[in-house]
């Protein structure tokens, strides 16, 4: 092993356009000597290749793709691990962890490592659908390749009696094909099936589509491996092709009105808040 410290970036290089990449997932690219990647993220940031030698893996080579980069990097090689979107999510940042703890690394040990922040899917999607995640919202992946259904289908039950708005990423692919349909069963539960739906395919990619539906409609609509589902929550509503999520539950502001009810400084007096928690209880319940 090498004396000299390598570098492991783990890079989200966001949704796909060459325009949401950030400035430092950029840097961590073109200054690298190595690039890993599952093949099509390789093929999605191609333009940036410059000298960089390319290892190209297949969706399912996750462990070896996160163990020949540790490898890499322990050489002394500047290595940049890719993912779309955020790679903190279901992406390459946990697993590049593991391998590392696995082997005894510490902080300030070889390789120094640094994780890149990236546009994940449930906010490049959201901002083609409009304002959907404007209120406390989850993401839950339907796959269950790591995952055991049961877990799964605790959280989309959890998510939907807590009145979540869901970003549900891995719907559907070839073979994984009942998550989604039992997914809608569970949320149909919880909420009218009216509850507005937004799904995007290869958000700001090449055969970007979006579509806005309902929870009792959306099955009628082609989902795949590149669609993000967005559940809305009890109070979000459509508009044209948008789907928009109210900012609160209890309106303290009328649209309506030039001069609002209250002043600045107002809305947070306990009067104006009953449905809030005042000294350990919420007056709203009594
Ligand atoms: N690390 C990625 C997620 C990888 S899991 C991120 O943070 O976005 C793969 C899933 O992400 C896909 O099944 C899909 O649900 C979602 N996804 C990733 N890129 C997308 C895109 N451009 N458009 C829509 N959904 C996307």
């Amino acid at each position: 092993m090498s004396s000299h410290t390598g570098k492991l970036w783990i890079v989200g290089f966001g949704p796909g356009s060459a325009e949401h990449i950030t400035a430092r997932a950029l840097t961590a690219i073109q200054a690298s000597d190595v690039v890993i990647g599952y093949n099509t993220y390789v093929d999605l940031v191609r333009h940036l290749l410059t000298h960089q030698e390319v290892v190209r893996t297949g969706m399912t080579e996750e462990v070896s793709r996160a163990q020949a980069a540790v490898e890499l990097a322990q050489q002394g090689k500047a290595v940049a691990v890719i993912s779309s979107g955020d790679a903190g999510v279901y992406g390459m940042a946990g697993l590049v962890y593991e391998v590392l703890v696995e082997q005894g690394w510490q902080e300030g040990d070889n390789p120094e490592v640094e994780v890149v922040p990236g546009i994940s899917a449930i906010h490049s999607c959201a901002a083609l659908l409009g304002a959907p995640i404007m209120h406390d919202a989850c993401t839950i992946s339907l796959s269950d390749h790591l995952t055991p259904w049961d877990v799964i289908a605790r959280r989309v039950e959890a998510a939907a009696a807590a009145d979540f708005v869901i970003a549900l990423y891995n719907p559907k692919s070839g073979r994984r094909t009942e998550q989604i349909v039992e997914t809608q069963r569970i949320l149909l539960r919880h909420r009218s099936p009216s509850t507005p739906v937004g799904l995007v395919k290869s958000a700001y990619r090449d055969r970007q589509r979006v579509d806005v539906t309902t929870l009792a409609d959306m099955l009628d609509y082609e989902i795949g491996m590149l669609t993000t589902v967005i559940i809305g929550n009890s109070q979000t509503f459509v508009h044209g092709q948008k789907l928009i999520t109210p900012r609160g539950y209890q309106r303290k502001y009328d649209l309506r009105e030039t001069e609002q009810r209250l002043r600045p400084g107002e809305r947070l007096r306990p009067e104006h808040e009953p449905w809030a928690l005042h000294q350990g209880r919420s007056r709203g319940q009594g």
